[in-house]
């Protein structure tokens, strides 16, 4: 089913409501990763051309009608656009399973929507917001507005480049701001379309702009430079936020930051183990282990512990690896070969650090046209240090650590031992345990006997390392607007 490959595709900048080549002509390639061939040859943006995105976007702020448009005109505009996105929903689906090697099964059913419901929720939410009123007495009357703030730089990665960069779409034009996107170099395809969806949903001209090139010293860092850019929405590594934060200093430019992970998932001796353990494969193996979310530590009391690590290593056996194209597959490829290099490079730091292999640690057998494909086997280690590098650092594949724990206090003392703290898992019967864990597990989301549950109306975002800020229902409307205070004197 790898057919949708064989045209190679042509990705332009969108900049000002129309497609446009890079000014210098730079051009680089896109490949599945399934295979290595190449889809695509894109238009790599250039200073002048991230220039004039920014200022186009700058200028529709200022001078367009988007910003004083009526909020239901607008929001009306943003959920037209969340429509033609199911409307195209195959299409995106095939090209993110191209791009990313993700299954398209999960994207058609599960990413695409997801894509088009985060547009459709702010652009319902904010339509629905107010402000405040504070009387003072008879002599003064304050209230506050929520403003847009400017041009915002919305920077995404690759693992779900078309729902993470709508997540910051949606929030972003529904409260009539303006945007330059960059989505990650290796995955442009499905973002590159946001701009002619936009055009379409009859936003103006300048509202949205598609710009592809790399991070530092490309169009990532002209973005976080650039004057004319007031807020940045960035989704990626940890070491990338910190210098984005240092790019945009100069101009104090406001950030919000979803940054990297390395969950704990708590597997309790009463936990129900018949759906901790698909939970736990999907939270391990999912989109080939490259979530953010992922449970990537699974902490198991060592009571069940051999129980735990037949069922698990027998359910991981089932998953079907290959072409992302493919219904029947579960898992695809890692995204690249830099990726597969670096998650690989793990193999070795486990073994080197006495880890016990459970299961995979090496290439799938695969038919004849995968076999270059950055293809790796579902990984299971046992690990009784939790200081070991493969329980503390982001690997980002699909490799996960069991860590054996006793009590309690040593489980919550596992679970806060890392720099991240952007999610936690519990799997419990006991009520009491559920709530009194979650208090104390140092991580923004926390999901108890469910994991990827999402209510788009509540905080998104981590502790630590893992984030700056909040995202999500009213925190989203926080950090797109500015809000004002009037005061008027009565008197
Ligand atoms: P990166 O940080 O490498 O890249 C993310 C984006 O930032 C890309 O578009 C990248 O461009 C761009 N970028 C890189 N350097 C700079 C720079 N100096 N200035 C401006 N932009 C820059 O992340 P990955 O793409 O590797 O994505 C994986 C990471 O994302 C993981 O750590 C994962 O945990 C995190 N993530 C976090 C989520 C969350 O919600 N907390 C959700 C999903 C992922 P280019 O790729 O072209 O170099």
């Amino acid at each position: 089913m790898t057919e949708v490959a064989t045209s190679i595709r042509e990705v332009k900048l969108f900049i000002n409501g129309e497609y446009v080549e890079s000014s210098d002509h730079q051009q680089f390639e896109v490949k599945n990763p399934a295979t290595q061939e190449v889809i695509a040859k894109v238009h790599e943006a250039s200073y002048a051309d991230v220039d004039r995105a920014c200022r186009a976007a700058r200028q529709a702020f200022e001078e367009g009608p988007w910003r004083t448009m009526s909020v239901s005109e607008r929001c009306a505009k943003v959920r037209r656009m969340a429509e033609i996105i199911l409307e195209r929903k195959e299409e995106l689906a095939r090209l993110e399973a191209l791009d990313v090697g993700k299954p398209y099964q999960v994207a058609v059913e599960r990413e695409i929507p997801r894509a088009a419901e985060n547009l459709k929720f702010f652009a319902d939410f904010m339509e629905k917001q107010g402000g405040e009123v504070y009387p003072m007495d008879d002599e003064f009357l304050n209230y506050t507005r929520y403003e847009p703030v400017g041009v915002a730089a919305l920077i995404t990665p690759w693992n779900l480049p078309f729902m993470l960069t709508t997540w910051k779409l949606g929030p972003c034009l529904a409260t009539g701001n303006t945007a330059v996107i960059k989505p990650a170099e290796v995955t442009p395809l499905t973002v590159s379309l946001l701009g002619e969806i936009a055009k379409e949903a009859g936003i103006p001209d300048g509202v949205v702009n598609v710009v592809h090139g790399f991070g530092g010293g490309s169009a990532g860092e002209y973005m976080t430079t650039h004057p004319e850019v007031d807020l940045i929405s960035f989704t990626g590594e940890t070491t990338t936020g910190k210098t984005i934060m240092k790019s945009g200093a100069d101009s104090l430019k406001k950030v919000s930051f979803e940054l990297g992970g390395k969950a704990a998932n708590i597997i309790f001796e009463d936990a129900n183990l018949e759906k901790a353990i698909p939970v736990s494969i999907q939270a391990a193996f999912m989109n080939s282990g490259q979530v953010c979310l992922a449970g990537s530590r699974i902490l198991v009391q060592r009571t069940i512990l051999d129980e735990f690590l037949e069922r698990f290593k027998a359910a991981a056996a089932e998953l079907v690896v290959g072409d992302p194209q493919d219904p029947k597959t579960n898992m695809g490829p890692v995204v690249s070969e830099e990726h597969y290099e670096k998650v690989s490079s793990y193999l070795d730091i486990a073994k080197f650090e006495n880890a016990t292999l459970i299961y995979g640690g090496k290439r799938p057998e695969l038919p004849e046209n995968l076999s270059t494909g950055y293809y790796l086997e579902p990984t299971i280690y046992l690990q009784e240090n939790p200081n070991a590098r493969i329980c503390q650092e982001e690997i980002f594949g699909p490799i996960v650590t069991i860590i054996p724990f006793d009590t309690e206090e040593e489980a919550l003392a596992i679970a806060n031992g890392t720099d991240y703290g952007l999610n936690g898992i519990i799997w419990t019967e006991s009520l009491t345990r559920a709530h009194r864990i979650s208090h104390h597990v140092r991580a923004g989301t926390i999901w108890v006997n469910c994991w990827f549950v999402r209510d788009l109306r509540a905080p998104f975002g981590g502790f630590k390392k893992s984030g700056v800020g909040r995202e999500g229902g009213h925190h989203s409307l926080e950090f797109f607007t500015e809000a004002k205070n009037i005061c008027i004197a009565l008197k």
